[in-house]
């Protein structure tokens, strides 16, 4: 292991415990505290994770680690610190700080949110820098990775404060990509420790474009994608919120859909209703999707469906779709 990235480490870890400290003991920290606890975190997922709070002057962190002994240039090189017009400064003023490790659980990197929603950028991440690569690590993957195991199954979020949420909720193998769709770097980190994966996205139309993409990233790493469809406009933050724990479990283990059930939906809902050419393009869509990717047993399932939907005979759609030749893998 390089002493230099060691010293990396150490920096980020003393940060960690610092904003962390900041956070739940000092007045500084107070309004970020209520912020923290008005979104019903708990104290005790505040510690679990340990969450802190930047304070908004501009080079408290800084001063703290230099007197560590490390450089400003070291600090610079691992996103701590910023050179902010010829002057140097702290990276992270006034936002709540969500440590990020990586998968040993070493503090590398923080995700940092602002105390106003109308803030821009809402969420400021560190810079990519040898040990943060966002493409390569998923959030919350070190916690999580027991029950992954234990379960077989992950659960693929968006935010980090929906994996709060869900980790307070007693879920634990929940996990959030930092930002960006899903790599296939991050469904091989997935695959090695489980073969389902319940992709939980938010319920607007980002969220479900990433789903997508997030089923063919799963289906080329051989794991299984699951999905969740949360109502409209809704994070599974927000939705624990306001359904509660309970409510979400529910939905976890009686609600998900199929890969081919997900993306059959979610072409109906593009699909062009109004003209009859409109209707029998969304038909073919579907058939070509069950050709392409279906089980027979799913196949024979949303045959039986479509039959009883377009008034047309199971085998007649099954001649249809047996002229979509399955891709050779
Ligand atoms: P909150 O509930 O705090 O408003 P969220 O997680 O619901 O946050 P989304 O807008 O759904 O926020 O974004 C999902 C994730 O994308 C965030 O958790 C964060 O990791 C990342 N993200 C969002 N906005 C930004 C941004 N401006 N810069 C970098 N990353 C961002
Ligand atoms: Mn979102
Ligand atoms: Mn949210
Ligand atoms: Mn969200």
């Amino acid at each position: 292991r390089s002493p230099r990235l060691e010293r990396y480490r150490q920096a980020h870890d003393l940060a960690a415990k610092a904003f962390n400290h900041i956070l739940m003991n000092t007045d500084a920290g107070v309004q970020a505290l209520h912020y923290l606890l008005s979104r019903g975190i708990s104290r005790t997922t505040m510690a679990t994770f340990q969450l802190g709070y930047a304070p908004p002057s501009g080079r408290a962190m800084m001063s703290f680690l230099q007197q560590k002994g490390f450089s400003a240039e070291e600090l610079i090189a691992c996103g701590l610190a910023v050179d902010l017009g010829g002057e140097l400064v702290d990276r992270f003023r006034g936002r709540v700080i969500i440590p990020i490790a990586d998968r040993r659980g070493q503090v590398v990197a923080f995700g940092a949110r602002a105390l106003d929603d109308d803030a821009k950028p809402k969420y400021l991440n560190s810079p990519e820098y040898e040990l943060f690569h966002k493409g390569r690590m998923l959030f919350n993957v070190h916690r999580a990775r027991k029950a992954i195991r234990r379960e077989r199954r992950a659960l693929l979020l968006e935010g980090y404060m929906d994996v709060l949420a869900v980790a307070q909720a007693g879920i634990e193998c929940a996990v959030a990509t930092l930002g960006t769709s899903l790599t296939e770097e991050q469904a091989q980190l997935l695959k090695a420790d489980c073969d389902k994966v319940v992709i939980a996205y938010d319920g607007d139309e980002a969220g479900r474009k990433a789903t997508v993409r997030a089923i063919e990233v799963l289906e080329q790493a051989g794991v299984t994608p699951v999905v969740l469809r949360l109502p409209d406009g809704m994070d599974p933050d927000e939705y624990i919120r306001a359904h509660g724990a309970r409510a979400f479990e529910r939905m976890l283990s009686e609600s998900t859909w199929t890969a081919v059930q997900f993306l059959i939906e979610d072409m109906r809902a593009r699909a062009e209703w109004v003209s009859p050419a409109g209707r029998t393009e969304f038909l073919r869509q579907v058939l070509r999707l069950l050709a392409e990717r279906a089980s027979p047993v799913e196949q024979e399932y949303q045959l039986r469906n479509l039959s009883q939907e377009f008034n047309l005979s199971v085998e007649t759609l099954k001649e249809e779709m047996r002229g979509f030749a399955k891709p050779l893998r």
